[in-house]
């Protein structure tokens, strides 16, 4: 089976969303999905709703045998096969194939970190890396869940800082590696046959390498006991001069980074579309609860509290998966028709590293808060077992923690982007040197924002964000220069500013592509957008003055503060009457705004 990459998306450059105009007819969205696409989607439903959901209480008690079985399943159904090149037996597909899989995986959270563990930290590496002979050799196993896979980056010393490891690799007189050390909190450590693992050779050149459990002196430590996922296995993994042959190492010696960073690159895409679909359900969830609760003689969803919030919970979740299959467009495109080769697959990953760190931070946080309002409508029942808020609240706290820490994305946005921009490969610099030139000078007119045509208002907004994003990384190298990356709290604010951008524009690009094909649902798909920029507006207006209230002071702050007033001359919209109709029909679908029930 084989999918056309969405032929609307055109390849651009990674971050180039910040200096360019997008138009949306060139964005990829959920609305562009194609049949094959929505076929994968509906298998996948089928297999969460029907065999995993079911499954969850089992898996809980630490029922591994089931979790092997329900991944042999999913390799039936092809979902572990998408990434894999045809000549492993795999299909090859797109990554919006992968999207509309992950989507609908992660409404079973403790299984889509075991699924997770399988296709992005075990397979996806061996596709951008393995040599032919290591492909054939596990691919067509891990594909149909004969092995179970796992991915020991982590260490106890060593996180965020994941390449300090411990782990040594020594080479033996034969040619092959003695491993030993102890990985931290490995996911499917309980009972994966294969592990990914990266080791310092002789302490200094790190390295990953493909282990068998069946090789002598690795073991796993005992299970987590963990806030959430219960149903998922986090272990220490323990290896005691692990005998590893010389063709197993995984990519270069020395290069153990490539192979790390790259899995991340697309882990973080992966984890903002798990949490794109976990919003959806709890949305349905909610408003379903919503309905049926009845106080002071009416349904709770009658009230304007309820409203704002399944209002709220509604736009947010709108933008985040406008971004988040924006972004699989915009891989889709660089890659282009299958079949793919690994090398090519890793470049299109680290090209967009920067929109899948924003996928993972605006996935994670917007997931929290809609799984944290979905607890608070349930009220009591919110917090008692009998219903599943309180385990989804639980189980999506992690999601800000692993893949790299929302603080550490958070660093890597602006960071990756400057960096870009220092080698000439972004023109940010002068773009920033313009518009310094343009804002501070008081007699520039920076546009009112008239009534015209659909969402025209919210498009300027989106544009004087990006002046706002780079008023502050421009005053930010300037007064920084090279030691910018020290300054974390103006680099975290403006990365919130990035987020922002990147999500309002991603959502305003798609409701404007939908309305102009004169859907039923178009005047949902504005009202969320419009509720998004709306809110967007007076976050990125408060980031900025925090940042530059941190590099300037006197006169120059005045300057500057004058400069963003102009820049960012949003007028606030009836966002109450919104929130209210995006409410009312979530509870009448008894469902997020669109797709199916
Ligand atoms: C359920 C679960 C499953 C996991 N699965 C896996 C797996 O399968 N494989 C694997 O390899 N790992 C896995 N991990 C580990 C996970 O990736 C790490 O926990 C994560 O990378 C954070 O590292 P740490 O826990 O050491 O926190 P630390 O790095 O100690 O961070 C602690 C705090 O300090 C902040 N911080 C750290 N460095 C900086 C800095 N330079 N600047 C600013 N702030 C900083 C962090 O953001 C965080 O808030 C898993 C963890 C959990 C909980």
């Amino acid at each position: 089976m084989t999918t056309a990459p969405p032929s609307t998306s055109l390849s651009r450059k990674g971050g180039s969303w910040l200096l360019d105009e997008t138009p949306a007819s060139d964005v990829f969205t959920p609305e562009k999905l194609s049949e094959e696409h929505r076929l994968m989607a509906r298998t996948t439903t089928e297999f969460v709703d029907n065999e995993v959901l079911p499954s969850l209480e089992r898996l809980e008690s630490k029922d591994w045998d089931l979790a092997r079985a329900l991944i042999r399943r999913g390799g039936e159904l092809g979902l572990l096969s998408i990434a894999v090149p045809e000549e492993y037996g795999g299909l090859d597909l797109d990554k919006a194939s992968s999207l509309a899989v992950v989507e609908r995986i992660g409404l079973s959270a403790s299984f889509a970190t075991t699924f997770g563990g399988q296709a992005n930290l075990t397979i996806l590496p061996l596709v951008l890396f393995g040599t032919p002979e290591q492909k054939q050799k596990y691919l067509p196993r891990l594909m149909t869940g004969e092995l179970i896979g796992a991915y020991a980056l982590s260490e106890s010393g060593s996180g965020s800082d994941a390449l300090a490891a411990k782990t040594r690799a020594t080479k033996l007189p034969d040619g092959s590696w003695s491993l030993s050390g102890e990985k931290m909190w490995i996911s499917n450590g309980g009972f994966a046959d294969l592990f990914i693992i990266f080791a310092k050779v002789d302490g200094e050149h790190f390295t990953a390498f493909i282990v068998e459990r069946a090789f002598p002196g690795i073991s796993s430590g005992k299970e987590e006991h963990k806030m959430g996922l219960h149903g998922s296995s986090t272990t220490p993994i323990l290896l005691q001069e692990v005998r590893v042959p010389a063709g197993n190492v995984l990519g270069e010696i020395g290069k153990g980074h490539k192979v790390a960073l790259n899995t991340l690159n697309y882990g973080r895409f992966s984890l903002g579309a798990m949490c794109s679909g976990g919003c959806r359900a709890a949305i349905g969830a909610a408003a379903k609860y919503a309905a049926q609760r009845r106080q002071f003689g009416q349904p709770i969803a009658s009230f304007g509290a309820i409203k704002h919030k399944l209002g709220e919970m509604t736009a947010r979740t709108y933008a985040l998966e406008s971004l988040v299959y924006r972004t699989a467009g915009l891989i889709d495109a660089r890659l282009g028709p299958a079949p793919h080769d690994g090398a090519a697959i890793a470049k299109a990953f680290e090209e967009y590293a920067v929109e899948a760190s924003i996928a993972k931070v605006a996935g994670s946080e917007i997931l929290d808060y809609v799984l944290d309002e979905n607890v608070q409508i349930h009220g009591g029942n919110g917090f008692v077992k009998d219903y599943p808020a309180e385990r989804y609240y639980r189980d999506a706290r992690v999601n800000r923690i692993f893949e790299g820490t929302n603080e550490i994305n958070r660093l890597l946005i602006p960071g990756m982007l400057i960096r870009r921009a220092l080698k000439g490969e972004l023109p940010l610099i002068p773009a920033a040197k313009r518009l310094q030139d343009e804002v501070l000078s008081p007699s520039v007119a920076t546009g009112g924002f008239g009534d015209q045509g659909i969402l025209d208002e919210e498009m300027r907004v989106v544009a004087a964000f990006k002046k706002v994003a780079l008023m502050v990384l421009g005053t930010a190298m300037q007064t920084y220069g090279e030691k910018l990356t020290d300054e974390q709290e103006v680099v975290s604010y403006a990365a919130d500013i990035l987020i922002d951008i990147y999500a309002s524009e991603s959502a305003v690009l798609r409701a404007r592509e939908v309305s102009s094909s004169r859907e039923p649902t178009a005047d949902l798909h504005v009202q969320a957008a419009r509720v998004f920029v709306n809110d967007a507006a007076q976050r990125v207006e408060s980031a900025a003055k925090s940042a530059l209230a941190a590099m300037a002071d006197g006169d120059t702050l005045r300057t500057l503060l004058a400069a963003l007033r102009r820049v960012l001359k949003a007028s606030p919209v009836n966002t109450v009457a919104m929130r209210r109709a995006l409410a009312d029909a979530v509870v009448a679908r008894g469902a997020y705004i669109v797709g199916a029930p």
